[in-house]
């Protein structure tokens, strides 16, 4: 134990200087090579190259074993932090793939605020979409990339109209392409009133300053290409029927700052990242349960576990918790309150995540993420807490699963403990628990194919219970009133089902079943969650 808190002006000063955020995107849109670039920046890393080497060890699918043993370095990624520009940024990790899980849902709820990458080729795809909705309800700032510039893709002006369409969001372009692909020559940056060149020119210059219309001297060689008269004209648009600049908005999520860019060529990322770190908001208040709102730099430690790793050595049942801290310093050796038991808990395990290697927290403070060893004190949505007044943050919210299983017990010998293991792993937030109305059966359902193999193998290694699982597939889940509900709604085509609290809830087959059946009954009302 430190023992020596920071004295409050300290404390405030180093709250102001951290910047948390997830990168939010669909599979191969550039998350990772950003991600690498934003690392070289940090000097976290020092060659590029390095976190991808992690991720091409692809598991096999069913390969829990291989996963884990994946797991054990990838971990370290799952929280990625360097100091860039007199800030401290925390980049949390959100898995997608085959790794997509609720757990990449709950990153979302741990941090200020989000970077959407999109392939400028593809535009706005499946899971960046999913994620956005998350991000969005939370009214946190989203800041888009539209990455792979050195590739032909699609115009920017129609990317950005994609943001609106498609999202129902704002976009304000900080920057435009000036050409693409083969044809790229810089980024017009509107914000810094320069052109970035995407090479530099014969005088070794990578930045050209504008005058205070926004054009460059017209003895610049580039002065007198196509492409740049096309830029002009492109701003021109923007400026006159473009959306205009809105700091408030932007804030509140409602309008996205895009940059233009390309992650593989290094071209755009570091202005992105200047930009980002002045603009992304420093930790805010954090909502409790009872409606009071608790201050970062509020004295006492509070946050909150928004998942937990488990398993990381097959050898060692240990966990780790992921705490947000919400407010004030943590202390290594410090004893907190288990806001759901009243337990004293000493944390004197704790430890820090870097890209690389797994440091012991120096100062860790709201912003940070800390990762607490766990032997099962924990569930996901705790909060834990230091000093007098209890605290209990608001709950994370319940996500609306996809897919789903049934599953039964292979031994019924071993009822027990496949009851124990089921009833610990739902509560854990491992998978969510369903059971039909008539027969009562075992539903599992998730967000992402990985929970389900989590829980089976958890299952068989931690309890000791085999277990059979049978795929129903996707199903779009609706909760209904039950002063609504009429059993005879039910049909092969929308399974009746109640979760965990007993509220009814229809399995539809598709959305055409959604449809037809909220034809069939225009007065009942159905509802999704997150
Ligand atoms: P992730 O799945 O979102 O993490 O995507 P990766 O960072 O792994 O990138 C997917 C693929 O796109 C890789 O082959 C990258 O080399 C490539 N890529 C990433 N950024 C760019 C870019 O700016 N331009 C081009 N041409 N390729 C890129």
């Amino acid at each position: 134990m430190k023992g020596h808190l920071m004295k409050p002006q300290a404390l405030k000063d180093e709250v102001a200087k951290r910047r948390t955020f997830a990168i939010i995107s669909h599979p191969d849109a550039g998350k990772t090579t950003i991600t690498e670039q934003l690392l070289l920046f940090g000097g976290v890393i020092r060659e590029a190259g390095t976190v991808k080497a992690k991720k091409s060890g692809h598991f096999a699918k069913s390969d829990w074993m291989a996963i884990e043993k994946q797991r054990g370095i990838s971990v370290t990624s799952s929280v990625m932090q360097f100091d860039y520009a007199g800030r401290r940024i925390n980049i949390l990790d959100t898995p997608g793939h085959e790794d997509f899980s609720e757990d990449t849902y709950r990153t979302l709820m741990a941090v200020d605020a989000a970077v959407m990458v999109i392939d400028s080729a593809k535009g706005i795809e499946a899971q960046t979409k999913k994620l956005f909705k998350v991000v969005k309800k939370r009214g946190i700032p989203i800041f888009t990339f539209m990455n792979k510039l050195d590739r032909d893709g699609r115009e920017p002006l129609d990317l950005i109209a994609e943001l609106e369409d498609l999202l129902g969001i704002e976009g304000y372009a900080m920057n435009w392409p000036m050409g693409m692909g083969k044809g790229l020559i810089g980024l017009y940056d509107r914000m810094a009133n320069q052109i970035e060149l995407y090479r530099e020119n014969e005088a070794g210059e990578k930045f050209l300053p504008l005058n205070e219309d926004g054009k460059l001297d017209p003895s610049e060689p580039i002065a007198n290409e196509s492409t740049y008269r096309d830029t002009l004209d492109d701003i021109d648009l923007l400026n006159d029927a473009g959306n205009q600049y809105d700091l408030k908005k932007i804030m509140a999520g409602d309008q996205t700052p895009v940059f233009f860019g390309s992650a593989l060529t290094n071209f755009g990322v570091e202005t992105f990242l200047k930009h980002f770190v002045d603009m992304a908001p420093q930790p805010g208040p954090h909502k409790m349960q009872d409606g009071e709102e608790v201050m970062p730099t509020a004295p006492d430690f509070s946050g909150f576990v928004f998942k937990i790793q488990a398993n990381m050595n097959p050898n060692h049942r240990d966990r780790i918790a992921f705490v947000r801290i919400g407010a004030g310093e943590f202390d290594r050796g410090m004893d907190v309150t288990l806001a759901r038991t009243g337990k004293t808990i000493r944390l004197n395990n704790a430890t820090e995540f870097m890209s690389d290697s797994r440091e012991s927290v120096q100062t860790a403070v709201a912003g940070d993420i800390v990762g607490l060893y766990d032997t099962g004190n924990f569930q996901i949505g705790d909060t834990i807490y230091a000093g007098k007044q209890k605290r209990e943050y608001e709950a994370l919210p319940q996500f609306t699963p996809e897919l789903f299983m049934r599953v039964t017990a292979k031994n019924v010998m071993k009822q027990k403990s496949f009851h124990k293991g089921m009833t610990q792993l739902v509560q854990e937030g491992a998978v969510q628990l369903y059971r039909t109305y008539s027969t009562n059966d075992y539903i599992l359902g998730a967000v992402g194919q990985l929970q389900f193999e989590v829980f089976k193998f958890r299952m068989q290694n931690e309890y000791n219970s085999e277990v059979e699982m049978t795929t129903i597939g996707s199903r779009v889940a609706r909760w209904i009133d039950p002063e609504q509900l009429d059993e005879k709604m039910s049909s092969s085509r929308n399974l009746l089902v109640k979760d965990i609290h007993d509220q009814p809830l229809f399995l539809f087959e598709n959305q055409y079943a959604l449809r037809w059946f909220a034809d069939k009954y225009p007065d009942v009302t159905l509802t999704a969650k997150l």
